[in-house]
């Protein structure tokens, strides 16, 4: 059997592969899986040019400064992955997302709290229980000034108790999947990144659920994690591109490599970072930027892209490709229920 190799910190807090070590023997294959797919030996980690930085800052200057023209003074634009992942999905949706005020939904903030334990359990020391840091994590943003502290406050006893249980699913899964993260590996929960364009008034922004590692110069070392429930998805690969990006912004040395963790199903989908990954970042996020600026200054109809998100669209009621979808996607089910009941008679 092939000794697993994943990473283990050298002296300098990097993260590293290495041969068998004590420490994996305690691993289900789940955690040995992850360890062995973040490690890196140092010769695996590639160095980027120093001038990557300054060319990725003119290049998306150069083609955004005329839309940047059209942001109000005083106002930002605050393009996050949710923006460029509903712009380029169907603009119609993403013009009633922009009417309609936002609202926490036991959805939402199920996950919001998800992350704030999984935060916790990164720096908790021993081996905390997955209900207890739920417990905490909701007891800290209870709170914290604003609307998601307003909601959970607002929660009755039933409501509180799904929350917390769904969350502790979660963190529970995350435990289970992820191999404890040791302090040299630097690892760092809910990592915010931002990188302020065109005189501060295009601001690409967000916060990545985990990063571990770090670069060495402008060799690169860091490893950023999203933690995701449910099945893939394209966009989450294009969401941790956009980290990419703004990491690369921000430091100068691009992440070394993404990874979208799927809790549900402990599998872990990762992508090595290149210059022509961040290339194409650089396009998908002008042309993101350019079409939600015209979009909200109505220069141009939305082009409408029917999809699954139809059936939940706050637009659908009014929107006519939109009920189509859905009643050919409804007929098209019932076809396959009645040819699914024919085949088990
Ligand atoms: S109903 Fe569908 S096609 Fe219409 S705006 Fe919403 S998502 Fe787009």
């Amino acid at each position: 059997m092939r000794p697993v190799q994943g990473p283990v910190a050298n002296e300098d807090g990097e993260i590293v592969a290495a041969e068998d070590d004590q420490r994996r023997q305690d691993l289900n294959p789940a955690q040995a899986e992850v360890l062995e797919a973040l490690g890196a030996r140092p010769h695996e980690r590639p160095a980027f040019d120093p001038r990557l930085r300054q060319d990725l800052r003119q290049r998306l200057e150069a083609r955004l400064g005329p839309a940047a023209e059209r942001v109000p003074k005083g106002e930002v634009l605050w393009v996050s992955k949710h923006l460029l992942s509903t712009v380029h999905g169907c603009e119609g949706l993403f013009l009633a997302r922009d009417a309609e005020p936002f609202a926490w939904t036991p959805s939402s903030a199920r996950g919001s709290v998800a992350h704030k334990a999984i935060e916790l359990a990164v720096s908790w020391r021993g081996d905390p229980a997955p209900g207890l840091l739920v417990d905490e994590a909701l007891a800290r943003l209870v709170e914290v000034p604003g609307s998601l502290g307003e909601y959970l406050g607002q929660l009755g006893e039933g409501e509180r108790a799904e929350l917390h249980a769904e969350a502790t699913e979660r963190v529970s899964m995350f435990q289970e999947c992820f191999p404890p993260l040791e302090p040299r590996w630097r690892p760092v929960p809910e990592s915010r990144l931002r990188a302020d364009l065109c005189d501060d008034r295009i601001v690409l922004g967000g916060k990545v659920d985990l990063t571990v590692g770090r670069a060495d110069g402008t060799r690169a070392g860091k490893v950023l994690i999203d933690l995701k429930t449910g099945a893939f998805s394209p966009h989450h690969i294009d969401d941790l591109r956009f980290y990419a990006l703004v990491e690369t912004l921000r430091l100068g040395v691009p992440p070394r490599l993404l990874a979208t963790y799927y809790l549900d199903g402990g599998r872990l989908q990762p992508e090595v970072v290149t210059e022509a990954l961040l290339d194409v970042t650089v396009e998908r996020v002008v042309q993101g930027v350019t079409a939600a600026l015209e979009l909200r200054g109505a220069d141009r109809p939305p082009v409408l892209r029917p999809g699954p998100p139809c059936r939940w669209c706050p637009a659908s009621a009014e929107c006519e490709p939109g009920r189509r979808w859905v009643a050919h996607q409804d007929e098209a089910d019932g076809w396959i229920a009645t040819v699914g009941e024919d085949d088990d008679a």
